[in-house]
C-alpha cells in the first residue's frame, strides 16, 4: 500500500463539506487519520456516530495536536476568527487551507495571522447541494467536479502539490489561479445566480395570499430550480455576499444593464432580439453539458 499523502488531517466545522471531505479522504485513503473540530456538540456526536471521522471533539486544540493538515470548512465569515484561534496551535511546517466559496479574504483574514514556517494553500471545491451539517456529507460529492487552488505568491511548491494531489485523490480536477480572479469568476457563475434566486422566491412570498398559494401549486421547473437553490444555507450565503462585496457589486450592476435591454425589448416587441438572446445561451447550456459539469 503506499503511504497516505498526510498523517493527520483536522477538518474544521463538520457540515456538508467537512463531512463530504471526511469520507471522501478516508475512502480513498489519504491520510492515517481524519479528525474534525466543530463548535456544536451535536455535530461532533454525528460525526462519531456516522463514522465521518476517527476523532471528534469541540476542543480545537485537542483535534489540532500533530496535524499535518488543517482545512477549514466554517462559513467564510468565521475564518478570521478561526485563523487567530488556530495560529498557536498549528505544528511549525503543517499546512493550512480551507474550502471557502471566496477567496481573497483568505489572503486578507488568514494569512497575516498564520505564524511562519506554517504553509497556507486556499481551496475552493465546485461543488455542493443546498443540505447542510454532518448528514448531508456525500463520499462522492467531489467526484469529476473542479477545485480551484489560491496559493498566495511564494507558497512552498510542495505544499502546493500535496493539497492538488489530495483534491485528485478524491477525483477532482485541479486549477491554480489567483484568488482576486477566482472572486470574480465565481460572482457571475454562482453568487449572482443565488442573489438571483433568492430574490425571484422573495418576489413570489410578497404576492397576494391567493396568488402565492398558486405560485407553488403550479410551480414550473423554472421556479422549482430556483427554490432549490433559494434554500441553500443562509448563513453561508450571507457571509459570501459580505465576502466578496466588490466582484458582487459589479457583475450585478452589468446585469441590472442587461436586464433593462431586456425589458426595453419585450416592451417594444422585439422578437429577434429576443430570439437572438436565448440562442446564444442555449448554446452555453450546451457546452456545459459537453464539458460534463451539467
Ligand atoms: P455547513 O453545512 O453549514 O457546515 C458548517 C459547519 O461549521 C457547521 O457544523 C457549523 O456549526 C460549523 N461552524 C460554524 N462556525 C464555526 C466555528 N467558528 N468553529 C467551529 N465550527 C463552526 O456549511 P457547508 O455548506 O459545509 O460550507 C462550509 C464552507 O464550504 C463554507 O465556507 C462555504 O463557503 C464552502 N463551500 C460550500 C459549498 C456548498 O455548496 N455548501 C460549496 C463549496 C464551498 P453550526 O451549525 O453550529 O454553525
Amino acid at each position: 500500500m503506499t503511504e497516505p499523502l498526510f498523517e493527520r488531517v483536522a477538518l474544521i466545522g463538520i457540515g456538508l463539506i467537512g463531512s463530504s471531505l471526511a469520507l471522501a479522504i478516508r475512502h480513498h485513503r489519504l491520510a492515517r487519520r481524519v479528525v474534525c473540530a466543530d463548535r456544536d456538540p451535536e455535530h461532533v456526536r454525528l460525526a462519531l456516530d456516522l463514522g465521518l471521522v476517527d476523532e471528534a471533539s469541540t476542543d480545537l486544540a485537542a483535534m489540532l495536536a500533530g496535524a499535518d493538515l488543517v482545512v477549514l470548512c466554517t462559513p467564510v465569515g468565521s475564518f478570521g476568527t478561526l485563523a487567530g484561534d488556530i495560529a498557536p496551535l498549528l505544528a511549525p511546517g503543517a499546512t493550512v487551507s480551507d474550502v471557502g466559496s471566496v477567496k481573497e479574504l483568505v489572503l486578507r483574514e488568514v494569512a497575516p495571522k498564520l505564524p511562519a514556517g506554517v504553509h497556507l494553500v486556499p481551496a475552493h471545491p465546485i461543488a455542493g447541494t443546498e443540505h447542510s451539517g454532518p448528514k448531508a456529507g456525500q463520499v462522492e460529492l467531489f467526484q469529476g467536479r473542479w477545485c480551484i487552488l489560491t496559493p498566495p505568491e511564494g507558497t512552498d511548491p510542495q505544499a502546493v502539490s500535496k493539497v492538488r494531489a489530495l483534491w485528485e485523490g478524491v477525483g477532482s480536477m485541479v486549477e491554480i489561479m489567483e484568488a482576486s480572479h477566482h472572486d470574480r469568476v465565481l460572482a457571475i457563475t454562482s453568487h449572482l445566480p443565488h442573489l438571483i434566486a433568492y430574490t425571484i422566491v422573495d418576489t413570489a412570498v410578497g404576492l397576494e395570499d391567493s396568488t402565492q398559494s398558486e405560485v407553488i401549486k403550479f410551480s414550473a421547473s423554472g421556479f422549482r430550480d430556483f427554490t432549490r437553490i433559494a434554500a441553500s444555507d443562509p448563513v453561508m450565503w450571507r457571509d459570501i455576499f459580505l465576502n466578496n462585496r466588490e466582484a458582487v457589486l459589479d457583475i450585478l450592476q452589468r446585469f441590472t444593464e442587461d436586464l433593462t435591454r431586456l425589458q426595453r425589448a419585450i416592451r417594444r416587441g422585439e422578437g429577434d432580439t429576443l430570439q437572438e438572446l436565448f440562442t446564444r445561451t442555449r448554446r452555453i447550456r450546451r457546452s456545459i453539458i459537453d464539458a460534463k459539469q451539467a
